[in-house]
């Protein structure tokens, strides 16, 4: 382990630290150690305060927790996420599909939603978009919907990979009865229970 590192293990340790003491410790000069303190403190890893070094906790507390999905749990990675805004709170989910389970859960409330256009990631008002339900590209949950501006570039997608272009109702319906029977499986990250056997039958 190089020096700097080590300095760092012992201010974990230790809360705080003397230039004099890690001098003690590592038995070179206060100079040499000054030094490298310069260096960790401009890397934002530690700070100074009266003479004793210390580590810059404040650099940790800087990383950003991302959020969870509140329907899959997933956590949100999106630059853009699905929103849902309802009673002046925006609640964001992981992706299209899960947006729409969450209207399943404020079905009486009145909402405003907005999504992204897949290729462009211009926000639509999600009532005004077209979604392709279903086709073999899952960016997230599955079955996936994804949503476009116009209903001409959800046909261009949907000759690609497949799926059906629905307008916002027709997906909502589409995703909250499929998942009504089937509760969870989309985001589920328990193991699928099989056996080779089985699938292989399933295939012949
Ligand atoms: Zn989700
Ligand atoms: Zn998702």
């Amino acid at each position: 382990m190089k020096r700097k590192e080590k300095i760092l293990e012992i201010l974990k340790e230790k809360q705080e630290i003397t230039a004099k003491e890690l001098s003690n410790i590592f038995n070179v000069s206060e100079m040499t150690i000054y030094r490298e303190i310069k260096e960790l403190e401009k890397a934002g890893l530690i700070k100074r305060k009266h003479g004793a070094i210390l580590l810059n906790t404040e650099k940790e507390k800087e990383v950003v927790k991302v959020p969870n999905c509140p329907i899959c749990e997933k956590p949100i990675t999106r630059a853009h996420p699905y929103k849902i805004t309802v009673e002046n709170q925006t609640i964001e989910t992981c992706c299209e599909h899960c947006g729409l389970m969450m209207h399943k859960q404020l079905e009486d409330k009145e909402v405003t939603a907005l999504t992204y256009d897949f290729i462009t990631e211009n926000p639509i008002s999600a009532l005004n978009a077209y979604y392709v339900v279903g086709s073999s590209a899952i960016p997230c949950c599955s079955p996936s919907v994804i949503p476009f501006a116009s209903k001409e570039d959800a046909e261009k997608f949907k000759k690609g990979f497949g799926g059906e272009v629905m307008t916002f109702i027709e997906a909502y319906n589409e995703i909250v009865n499929k998942m009504h029977i089937n509760m969870k499986s989309c985001c589920s990250n328990e193991p699928v229970v099989f056996t080779i056997k089985d699938l292989k039958e399933k295939h012949s």
